[in-house]
């Protein structure tokens, strides 16, 4: 048989899985189905009892779920048909596919989280030294600006000396001019 058979087959009876998967909607559910609820989400599921012992989706979560073997059955009592078994072979398969994709993306979420931790790291060490080039500066121009006010005091005092002194000048000029 073509595997895209199958999965047509298979998709088939994901559909008729769901309109039985709800016994508070009015859903059928045949006598032999295995009745039981997901682990992951609580939903009430129903799948033919030959899909005992199986992995299956959740209708509802999506999440693997394996199908409790009912108290007396064997498995080796299951008639299964080799189309049936390479039907779940498929299945199990594609499973198995998406759960690895779901595995790379959060492999590659982890990745990136790691990425982004690190250039946040290498950022915050830049502004660290950015903030010590900085403190550094202000510290040499205020000493800078302290050796400028000292400097320009040294000279008003200077100039008020040299002011001082011309005045004492013209007083002796006059002076000498008078007498
Ligand atoms: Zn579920």
């Amino acid at each position: 048989m073509a595997e895209e058979e199958l999965d047509a087959e298979v998709a088939a009876e994901a559909v008729e899985d769901s309109e039985y998967d709800n016994s508070e909607n009015g859903t059928i559910i045949r006598d032999t189905d295995i009745v039981f609820d997901c682990p992951h989400c609580g939903h009430n599921l129903a799948i033919d009892y030959r899909g005992a012992g199986l992995q299956i989706n959740c209708v509802q979560c999506g999440e693997s779920v394996l199908v409790p073997i009912p108290d007396g059955m064997k498995i080796d009592d299951l008639d299964i048909e080799p189309g049936e078994i390479l039907k779940q072979l498929f299945k199990t398969r594609r499973d198995l596919q998406k759960q690895e994709l779901r595995a790379e993306g959060l492999e590659e979420q982890v990745r990136g989280l790691v990425e982004r931790n690190s250039m946040l790291y290498a950022q915050c060490e830049a502004l660290a030294m950015q903030v010590a080039e900085l403190r550094n500066f202000c510290q040499q121009h205020a000493s800078v600006g302290e050796k400028m006010v000292a400097l320009l005091d040294r000279m008003s005092a200077s100039l008020a000396n040299d002011a001082a002194s011309a005045e004492a000048g013209d007083e002796n000029a006059e002076a000498a001019a008078e007498a």
